[in-house]
């Protein structure tokens, strides 16, 4: 609800004006679904037509963008006789790198390879509990898989103030998602640079995900499940993957050759440090050849 105020002490509710804005970016609407609402051109009598009359234009052929092969309708104005495309109404017009700033489905990709990582691993069904994003429901709709996954959601409810009191839907979600919220806990707590920029910072995307690595054998193998509980071993020992905590000395007391060991798809990328860079001259692929 909207408030206009008209006279000190005095204000009349009314409701919010609907707000008509698309949903798909222009970029995705398919060109012959296109309609072109006024011509772009400010001086033109039809960019802000007074009568209101419908905006009188013919398709003029199309081209292809070189950046993202894709085919751009284009449109003639018959009031000023001049051309514009489907790009001219894009939010991407002036940029020179578009694919940089358009939401490119990384979640649901992201999302679409976990779930073939884990399908691959495990035999029985497979119980997920996420936040409910739609990206994630997506995944597993459209996934071969998708049946041996028991999804559960728990999307992030309203809260108060600190201090406030859990709704029950908030102590349902806590409950659920407890690991992810205690593993960001110590992700932030304990790589700095996670947090903010720092001289810890890394310089190659490589890096941050190489540190990530180690934050798993730590979180694992080294790091007692509970502090307050040290009784209860490591992660990987109650996975029964080994049978004592282990110390630095002995996570690192072999080299293990990239040529033995299968990588999940994406792993090899950031052990060769090959993962592309949108711009090629900040961060060069790695080409030493005695460094791994
Ligand atoms: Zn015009």
């Amino acid at each position: 609800m909207w408030f206009v105020h008209f006279a000190p002490g005095m204000a009349i509710a009314l409701p919010p004006p609907a707000m008509r804005w698309p949903m798909v970016p222009l970029e995705r609407v398919p060109p012959s679904r296109f309609t072109p609402p006024h011509c772009p051109w400010p001086e033109c009598s039809s960019h802000s037509p007074s009568s209101g009359a419908p905006f009188r234009f013919q398709r003029h052929g199309s081209f292809q963008r070189l950046c993202d092969r894709r085919r751009v309708p284009r449109f003639l104005c018959l009031s000023c006789k001049r051309t514009f495309s489907l790009q001219t109404f894009a939010f991407s017009y002036y940029l020179k790198r578009p694919t940089l700033s358009l939401p490119n489905d990384a979640y649901f990709h992201e999302a679409t390879r976990l779930l073939t990582l884990l399908a691959g691993k495990a035999t029985s069904t497979i119980r997920l509990l996420t936040d409910g994003h739609s990206d994630y429901l997506r995944a597993i709709r459209t996934h071969p898989d998708g049946h041996r996954f028991e999804h559960q959601a728990f999307p992030n409810p309203e809260r108060g103030p600190q201090g406030t009191p859990r709704s029950p839907e908030a102590k349902a979600r806590d409950a659920a998602l407890f690991p992810v919220d205690l593993l960001h806990r110590i992700l932030r707590h304990t790589i700095a640079h996670h947090r903010r920029e720092t001289i810890a910072f890394a310089r190659r995307v490589e890096g941050v995900l190489e540190r990530g690595f180690l934050t798993a054998i730590w979180r694992n193998f080294v790091k007692l499940r509970s502090e307050r509980r040290p009784d209860g071993g490591t992660p990987a020992m109650r996975l029964a993957l080994t049978d004592a905590r282990w110390s630095w000395q002995r996570v690192l007391s072999r080299r293990l050759f990239p040529t033995k060991t299968e990588l999940p798809q994406g792993w090899d990328d950031v052990y060769w440090r090959a993962l592309r860079w949108p711009d090629p001259t900040r961060m060069k692929p790695h080409e030493l050849t005695h460094a791994c």
